[in-house]
């Protein structure tokens, strides 16, 4: 018999009964439960535990779960662990401001647990998020390849004919399947900080990408209020 260890999960909750919930769908699903009750607690225990997984609420009393969020991933020791963040419904400037600071994905209260364990499943299989530097550069989703460093994009074997602009936004977004971009930090990354800009202009180059790309076009996927991503699974 292989012993297979555990994926550990942290969770920062400090509502009981809901920390109670996520500890025991999470425990049947085999994964090893951290439960923290505040955000001091539960930095302290990310850097000493190394979880593979953190589940953050962002309304925590004392340390609130947008500057654990800040420490986390502002710390190189542990800016690769993935987090996910819980915010209220329709708090969409919680959800922009988490992903801005690096959140790699958010689950809003009231959430089921089939979901919560979903969306668990879907960041752990994904594994840390790499930095885009050498290596990298050439990315396969389906049908779609895009080569940057040649500046080659292709579906099936059919060229593409894109923009630098379009090739850079097509391949973040393509290196990191299932996560959500805000506009700005799309425009951060492919545009460059000092280019006079305002966020629509992301929508004109995704408007121009998805035209480019055709029926393959929904793999770029709109997130309201928030921004996009690609598609988790594409055809
Ligand atoms: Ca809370």
């Amino acid at each position: 018999m292989i012993a297979v260890a555990k994926p550990k999960v942290l969770v920062i909750e400090d509502e009981p009964d809901i920390l109670e919930v996520i500890q025991y769908n999470l425990e049947r699903e085999g994964h090893k439960v951290i439960a923290c009750r505040n955000g001091e607690q539960g930095l302290s225990r990310i850097r000493t535990d190394n979880p593979d997984l953190v589940i953050l609420d962002l309304m925590l009393p004392g340390m609130d779960g947008v500057e654990v969020c800040r420490q986390v991933k502002s710390d190189p020791v542990t800016r690769s662990i993935p987090l996910i963040m819980v915010t209220a419904k329709g708090e969409e400037s919680d959800i922009v401001l988490g992903l801005g600071i690096g959140a790699d994905d958010y689950i809003t209260k009231p959430f089921s647990p089939r979901e919560l364990v979903a969306r668990v499943k879907v960041v752990l299989r994904r594994g840390p998020l790499r930095e885009q530097s050498g290596g990298g550069e050439r990315v396969v989703r389906g049908a779609l390849s895009i080569d940057l460093g040649r500046h080659e994009a292709r579906i099936d074997e059919k060229m593409l004919s894109l923009t630098p602009t379009e090739m850079r936004l097509l391949h973040f977004l393509a290196s990191h399947p299932g996560r959500v971009f805000p506009r700005a930090h799309l425009l951060s990354r492919v545009i460059g900080e000092d280019a006079i800009v305002t966020d629509r202009n992301i929508d004109v180059h995704v408007r121009a990408l998805r035209q480019k790309l055709g029926e393959h076009a929904n793999c770029l996927e709109t997130v309201r209020g928030v921004g996009y991503r690609f598609a988790e699974a594409t055809k």
